[in-house]
């Protein structure tokens, strides 16, 4: 199943490599994290300079809630867990 973006932007930073440019990164949170972090989300969404490895590697990341071009609240948008695109293991 073909899955839907916020916006082309959006999907534009979604897909593309990790490796060069800006991306968009969504990221599961391993549970001792939500844990201590007292979250009631546990998906995150980060914009983030291009990296190789895990994101833990990756020096600039910004956390965002929003989407940047159209405004979706990104966690209502990004329910499914197909979306995910990494597991942060901290
Ligand atoms: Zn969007």
């Amino acid at each position: 199943m073909e899955k839907k973006y916020c916006c082309d932007k959006f999907k534009a930073l979604a897909t593309g490599r990790k490796e060069y440019g800006l991306n968009i990164r969504i990221v599961k949170l391993s549970q001792s994290f939500v844990e201590r972090g007292q979250l009631t989300f546990d998906r995150s969404f980060m914009i983030t300079e291009g990296y190789s490895g895990g994101i833990n590697e990756c020096k600039k990341v910004l956390a965002i809630e929003y989407c940047p071009f159209c405004g979706t609240r990104l966690n209502k948008f990004y329910k499914s867990g197909d979306y995910v695109q990494e597991v942060v293991s901290l």
